[in-house]
């Protein structure tokens, strides 16, 4: 079922969650236990992070430089098939622009499909140290709304090349959205323009980037109301879990902490698991009473706090 069927249907705050494929060398077992945590909490949905690869660089006993290619998490596509088939659960693996050919993403997508697959998040990427190299009759997606672009041909049966009586295949697509802006873009009013291509494009939903302060997300969706986006937004969250994730988030992830929950894990540094999970649960009462649909948390490999802060919310 698609994603925006399972926001219409729903008749109370449903609970959706973002995981992260192992690391290579790792086993699927990580993942299976953490959807063993999240299945009890009937999440409509979890969507399964996407990686490009990197180069890695190695010094030689000769002194010569080694370089590889890697992709440090390898299988969004297996674990999606894994969770879908397996539990019943809804899944929707993240496409990314940057390191995939389109060709590459088609085939994905067509994999996807026999998968029984509906959904999909449509992402560039981020910026990384190796670039994929273009040969002959290669095209690629540079934005997500190229990527949108690509899907929604799909739904008119138009791959990339012309073949006769094809079929189509109908996802429903979700794109990132940045209620504090996203870092490259100049000013908030640009980044709403760049999303609304994406949603003029054909994107269904908008997933936001974590945020701290519901006002903050409150205000996003009046101005892209305003700026005539009417796809549903569903807000992103995660409990802070470390003191260090006060500087690495906002680096990360362009995103602020309010001052009160600052002061407060310096004071207690101890205590920063408590005072995370505490300013969670605040954040998701409050969403959940402004009648927000969905509420979509980023677990990544750690589900354990993020479902006692849903159990103890009730
Ligand atoms: P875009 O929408 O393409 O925007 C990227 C930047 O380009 C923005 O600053 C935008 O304003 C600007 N822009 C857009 N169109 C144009 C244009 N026509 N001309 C000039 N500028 C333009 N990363 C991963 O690697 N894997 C993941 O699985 C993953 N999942 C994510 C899930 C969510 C919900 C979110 C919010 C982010 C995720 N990311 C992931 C991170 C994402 O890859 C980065 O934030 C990336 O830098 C931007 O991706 P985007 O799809 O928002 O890009």
């Amino acid at each position: 079922m698609h994603v925006i069927e399972h926001l219409d249907r729903a008749d109370r705050t449903l609970f959706s969650f973002e995981i992260i494929p192992p690391p290579r060398g790792k086993t699927v077992r990580d993942i299976i236990d953490i959807v063993e945590q999240i299945a009890p909490v009937k999440p409509p949905f979890i969507d399964v992070t996407s990686h490009m690869a990197e180069a890695v660089y190695e010094e030689l006993d000769d002194g010569s430089i080694k370089r590889r290619i890697r992709k440090k998490r390898p299988g969004t596509i297996s674990i999606c098939g894994i969770i879908q088939n397996r539990y019943g659960i809804e899944t929707v693996p993240h496409l990314l622009c940057a390191g995939f050919t389109r060709e590459e993403t088609e085939d994905a997508i067509i994999e996807l499909n026999y998968l029984g697959i509906e959904n999909v998040l449509a992402i560039r990427g981020d910026q990384s140290n190796y670039k994929k190299i273009m040969r002959d009759g290669r095209t690629r997606n540079i934005y997500a709304k190229d990527l949108v672009e690509q899907l929604v041909d799909l739904r008119e049966a138009k791959f990339l090349d012309d073949i006769a009586n094809s079929e189509a295949i109908n996802f429903c697509v979700g794109v990132g959205g940045y209620p504090e802006k996203h870092q490259e873009s100049p000013n908030i009013k640009t980044d709403l323009k760049y999303l609304k291509e994406k949603v003029d494009a054909g994107a269904d939903y908008i997933v936001t980037q974590m945020f701290f302060d519901n006002s903050v997300f409150m205000d996003y969706v009046r101005r892209c109301r305003d700026a005539g986006i009417s796809v549903p937004i569903i807000p992103g969250l995660k409990p802070i879990e470390s003191v260090r994730q006060l500087s690495s988030l906002p680096k990360n992830f362009n995103i602020s902490m309010p001052e009160d929950l600052v002061d407060e894990i310096m004071e207690s540094p101890d205590h920063v698991k408590e005072i995370g999970k505490r300013w969670t649960a605040k954040q998701l009462v409050g969403l959940m009473n402004s009648g927000t649909e969905c509420i979509h948390f980023y677990v990544m490999n750690n589900a354990s706090t993020t479902v006692e802060i849903i159990k103890e919310a009730g």
